[in-house]
């Protein structure tokens, strides 16, 4: 039975409103009779919505955060009436005992940690549209059993970015999810959402939901997982950004991390390495045309490509020197890497001469600032921020160029496959009349 089983994921796109939750019980009905573990993200743009509620609540405003919050409480309940003729009383009484816990949670003090109170009201998002779909789709015939994804998927306490305990993870996973579905056909669970040892709520970083379908994968055996897009596949590069893209048809998994890793948003990047290690097949899909063959992510795709983009937004740009115009040496280096460590920055790019030492790096709340801070003590450093990265695997001279214009190229990198710039818009100069 189990190597029989499919992972899905549908994100946050495939469940926006109560005709895209009907589109993807369609889907599903296409599947009836198979083994499938269902995979939810929060339905739309819920989780932005919910992250507003996390700060205002932290910002010591309970009263504007519980406004959001109800806001939240109320799309869900305009979804659920359009959805159902009659609504399950047992979906109401889920919804409303969700949302009183989180009301309750804002009217007691802040936690030390914003990280830590982020998880718990953010991770609302997916623990209500996984019982909306789940109710869903038992009144549409479809037998389904809803699983807390935080009684199988453990992490760390590393909040807001919980790294998975996998033994753990695989032993709950193979002792409580065959026998559910044997019993039904198939499970529908949260993506993005784990539990520590203490039994706190963590999340897995935002956009996670691939991710856990792959950790689902992974503890399953899974024959192959599909991940539902708005999209028809793995394109050349962000259809929102780039005009002229077209779909690839078969990809490494090799292929998918890197460009992944560098931003292409199509697959969050941690979801590559368990399907690779147990060489489970990706398939990338439309919701919108469910039948067409989409892109499939293999250990065997070839390696002819065409070129492709990935763009990484808010990225901020340090340069490290030293203050007395001396190497930086080695015992440097390791000083910098440990403070990297301790403020969880996120590098993209790194590059050194002689006397200076740049790095790439999301810009991500104040981690820049903490970084630049303990980096002071012994260095100069000086931060360009509003910077675009632009990564160009298989690189042509066209397509490289096309890239550059407008913009002012802050730093370059280059290896065989893949070309790096850190770019910043410059507006078109214009002579006047
Ligand atoms: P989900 O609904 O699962 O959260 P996402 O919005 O995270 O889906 O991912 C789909 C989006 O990824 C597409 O709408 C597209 O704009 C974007 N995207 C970025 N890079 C690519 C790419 N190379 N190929 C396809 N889509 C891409
Ligand atoms: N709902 C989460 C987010 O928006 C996780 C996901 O959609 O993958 O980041
Ligand atoms: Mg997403």
């Amino acid at each position: 039975m189990l190597q029989q089983t499919k992972v899905f994921k549908f994100g946050g796109a495939s469940l926006r409103d109560a005709d895209a939750i009907r589109n993807v019980g369609t889907i599903l009905q296409k599947f009836a009779g198979q083994k499938i573990v269902i995979v939810v993200s929060a339905m739309g743009k819920t989780t932005n919505a919910l992250e507003e509620v996390a700060n205002s609540y932290w910002q010591g405003d309970p009263d504007t955060a519980k406004k959001k919050l109800a806001e939240i409480h109320e799309s869900a309940t305009v979804i659920i009436n359009e959805l159902f003729a009659q609504v399950p009383e047992s979906l109401t009484a889920s919804l409303n005992d969700l949302f009183v816990s989180v009301e309750w949670a804002l009217d007691e003090a802040p936690n030390e940690e914003y990280d830590f109170d982020y998880d718990q009201i953010v991770s609302l998002g997916e623990l209500v549209s996984s019982h909306i779909v789940a109710a869903y789709l038992n009144r549409i015939g479809l037998a389904t059993n809803w699983v807390d994804a935080r009684d199988i998927i453990q992490t760390d306490n590393t909040y807001r970015e919980g790294w998975v305990k996998w033994p753990e993870t695989l032993a709950r996973a193979q002792q409580q999810l065959p026998g559910l579905l044997d019993e039904k056909d198939f499970i529908l669970t949260q993506g993005f959402i784990g539990n520590t040892s203490e039994n706190y709520t963590t999340t897995l970083g935002r956009e996670g939901s691939d991710y856990s379908a792959a950790i689902f994968s992974y503890c399953l055996d899974a024959e192959s997982m599909s991940i539902w897009k708005d999209v028809p596949g793995v394109l050349t590069a962000d259809p929102r950004l780039f005009e002229n893209v077209s779909k690839i048809d078969r990809l490494s998994y090799k292929e998918a991390i890197e460009m992944t890793y560098y931003g292409a948003k199509v697959i969050h990047p941690k979801t590559i390495k368990p399907l690779q290690n147990k060489s489970i097949p990706l398939h990338v899909r439309s919701f919108i045309d469910p039948d067409a063959p989409g892109t499939l992510v293999t250990d065997d795709a070839g390696d002819a490509y065409p070129p492709m983009v990935a763009v990484e937004k808010e990225q901020a740009l340090i340069n490290i020197s030293t203050r007395d115009f001396s190497f930086v040496a080695e015992h440097h280096i390791k000083e910098l890497f440990e403070h990297i460590t301790t403020t969880r920055l996120q590098v993209n790019m790194m590059q050194n001469t002689a006397i200076s030492f740049n790095v790439v790096v999301n810009d991500i709340d104040d981690r820049v600032e903490r970084f630049c801070t303990l980096v002071n003590e012994h260095f100069k450093t000086s931060v360009d921020r509003d910077l675009e990265l632009i990564t160009v695997r298989h690189y042509t001279t066209e397509v490289v160029e096309s890239m550059r214009r407008g913009k002012v190229n802050m730093l370059e990198g280059r290896l065989p496959l893949t070309l790096q710039m850190v770019v910043k818009d410059v507006p078109v100069m214009r002579r006047k009349e």
